[in-house]
């Protein structure tokens, strides 16, 4: 979970591109649907984040099979937008999980639905295909009617700590378990959506076993920090200083800084109980 910069791209010249591209009849079709895209552009504009109920666009069937075609069967202008929104380094990282490589593009509000928003840019989200698969064609969650997900380009991600990690050592086994935790000031609001995300799209099963595949690939640099002296207190900077160094980049609540700092107040952890992340290599 985390915010990404909106593509510097004009949506309208985007439209045009792709339309001019396009072969007969669909050519046609979406020109003459020009005016109601627009218009649906700029409703969307207006109310970001809260994009959720936003009215479909009165367009025909044959314009809407026209617009989902614009996407899925793809011209060079559309294949030019792909690339400026998935080459970036800032969204190389899915923004929905923050573990995977960017693969595909998300339509925040599904093009099935809304397929005025097919090609739009500020709709189409560069996402991991786990996060993608996931999402599926949903945008409100049926008993409280508000949105499922968070718009990585439009919805704050508050930096008050909200993201948990518990560790419990058991006998040859580290047990991760992440939750989120609603911070003083956080509105009810905020933690439901937050809380949406987390669950709609598995982060507490991901975490746990990306963070156990990422710390089996640390046992070195522990095993070395630890030392012939076994100085847990060593280990515990080391973990602070990775956590640190996460966080300038990636925020408080990203996954990885807060598995780093409840592992460095572990002294169980510290005092030589990261044994139990080395990989076996015949297991692996
Ligand atoms: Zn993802």
């Amino acid at each position: 979970m985390r915010s990404i910069p909106l593509l510097n791209v004009d949506a309208t010249d985007v439209f045009d591109e792709i339309a001019a591209a396009k072969n007969q009849p669909r050519r046609s079709l979406m020109q003459a649907a020009r005016v109601e895209i627009l218009a649906a552009y700029q409703g969307y504009e207006d109310m970001a984040p809260e994009v959720g109920e936003l009215d479909k666009a009165p367009l025909t069937d044959q314009q809407k099979d026209a617009m989902r075609h614009a996407y899925s069967v793809e011209t060079e202008p559309m294949t030019t937008l792909r690339r400026k929104l998935l080459n970036r380094i800032s969204v190389a990282r899915c923004p929905f999980c923050g573990i995977s490589e960017t693969s595909t593009l998300d339509h925040y509000l599904p093009k099935e639905r809304h397929p005025e928003f097919s090609i739009f840019p500020k709709n189409l989200v560069p996402s991991c295909a786990v996060c993608n698969t996931r999402k599926r064609d949903r945008i409100l969650d049926a008993g409280t009617n508000t949105r499922m997900f968070l718009h990585p380009c439009y919805d704050p991600i508050p930096d008050t700590a909200f993201l948990i990690v518990g560790v419990r050592m058991e006998e040859n086994a580290l047990i991760l378990s992440y939750r989120l935790t609603r911070p003083a000031g956080m509105t009810l609001q905020t933690f439901q959506h937050l809380r949406s995300h987390f669950n709609e799209l598995n982060l507490a099963d991901r975490y746990r076993r990306m963070g156990l595949e990422h710390l089996g690939g640390q046992y070195f640099a522990l095993r070395r920090a630890y030392g012939p002296g076994e100085d847990a207190n060593r280990v515990a900077e080391k973990l602070v200083e990775g956590a640190e160094n996460f966080e300038e980049v990636y925020g408080l609540n990203f996954w990885l800084a807060k598995l780093y700092r409840a592992l460095a107040e572990n002294n169980d952890f510290c005092e030589g109980g990261f044994e139990m992340v080395r990989v076996q290599n015949a297991a692996y």
